[in-house]
């Protein structure tokens, strides 16, 4: 007979539970007898975890089902208002804050805005990791939450991240390096999560949105940098070294513009979001704040603005069908800052990608906008906790 050991048993447990927590996310209620059948698991066994998952307040019963003759049979029903996630995310512009409950639903979303370029440095950071804790401590005492009902913190990022190490390794334009979160996680004794804000929103795609269903995407954020993340089969590909999907520093120009990275031509230097109102206020006298105020521009067909969009256009198309090369992806999600504006974008872009394309034609994969717009890449974050509670693997190659 095969000794199974009190670690096996710890783990098969545990992976039991995520099990039945992950049916009843998706299918929402169940009877004991139907998680049975879905899971393959014993009606013992079940009644012992349902049991525990009650006390915990992550599922409850509501009620009965139909019988098929004899008792009718008890339905639990999962609750998504138990247990809640931080999401934050930093960038040079803002720092937001959010918090969620277990279906990712925005509760409360808090915002501190920096005047002008933020640069992290040594002197600054604890401040606004103070900054941070405050914010989260606030929103938990103003909604009443205890902290044994909080999951955790996951930060979304704009750079390469160790998530193992908590570390923001490189992130260029914030002009820091091996930043460490574990000052975060002492200071409010919760667990924190890092992640790089693209795969943070290509995770929300992979988990809510149209990755659902385990196809392979590249989801492309589009803001002060070019972040990609990307899908393979339902997993996130990470590769050797955490960096895969660095996308926004391919070279698309010999000799080009100097980009943050030091190197030059990189894609983000002519695709990132900033990209196009700077261009357009050194055309034009005319000079324009926001992307809304660009786009009403272009309503009226305006030269200079028409000018720099369809450059633009042309730069993100060059980008995107390299991807589309390498990859050959179901779907290209483009999220971030103009995830917004699909009706100036994906038209023009698919034109420009799929004319006189002989390896790729527009049934082959779909161009679409980003289901959370600029919200996917804090939902990704704050998902993050949640994934540790839910998910049997990780899902990470
Ligand atoms: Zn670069």
């Amino acid at each position: 007979m095969i000794k199974v050991n009190n670690v096996d048993k710890d783990t098969i447990r545990s992976s039991n539970i995520k099990l039945i927590i992950n049916l009843l996310f998706n299918k929402r209620e169940l009877t004991k007898q139907e998680i049975a059948k879905e899971t393959g698991l014993s009606i013992p066994t079940v009644i012992n975890i349902t049991n525990e998952l009650i006390e915990e307040g992550l599922v409850e019963e509501s009620g009965v089902g139909q019988s098929s003759g004899g008792r009718k049979p008890i339905i639990i029903t999962f609750n998504p208002n138990s247990k809640y996630s931080f999401g934050v995310e930093i960038n040079s512009k803002y720092i937001r804050i959010i918090l969620t409950n277990l279906d990712a639903n925005i509760l409360e979303d808090e915002v501190i805005r920096f005047n002008g370029a933020f640069k992290l440095n040594e002197n600054n950071i604890t401040n606004i990791f103070d900054e941070i804790c405050k914010i989260i401590k606030v929103i938990s005492l103003k909604r009443n939450i205890k902290d044994s009902s909080i999951l955790g913190v996951g930060f979304s990022l704009p750079g390469t991240v160790n998530e193992e190490k908590l570390f923001l390794e490189l992130a260029p334009n914030l002009y820091v390096k091996n930043l460490d979160f574990h000052y975060i996680e002492e200071k409010l004794n919760m667990k924190v999560y890092v992640e790089n804000e693209a795969n943070s929103a290509a995770l929300a795609e992979l988990r809510l949105g149209i990755a659902k269903d385990m196809r392979n995407l590249v989801y492309i954020s589009i803001r002060e940098g070019v972040g990609t993340g990307i899908v393979v089969s339902g997993y996130l590909y990470k590769g050797k070294n955490k960096r895969a999907g660095e996308f926004g520093h391919m070279t698309v120009e010999k000799d080009g513009r100097v980009c943050t990275c030091g190197k030059k031509g990189c894609w983000e230097v002519y695709t990132s979001s900033e990209v196009i109102l700077e261009e357009y206020n050194v055309i034009s006298k005319n000079k324009v704040k926001s992307f809304e105020e660009f786009f009403k521009l272009i309503d009226t067909v305006d030269k200079n603005a028409m000018k720099v969009w369809d450059k633009y256009l042309d730069y993100l198309a060059i980008g995107i069908h390299n991807i589309i090369l390498i990859m050959d992806p179901h779907y290209i999600v483009l999220g971030g800052d103009i995830s917004e504006y699909d009706k100036y974008l994906i038209e023009p872009l698919k034109n420009r990608i799929f004319q006189n394309n002989n390896f790729f034609c527009e049934e082959d994969l779909k161009i679409i906008t980003s289901r959370f717009k600029e919200n996917s890449s804090i939902i990704g974050a704050s998902i993050l906790p949640i994934e540790k509670l839910f998910f049997i693997n990780e899902r990470i190659l």
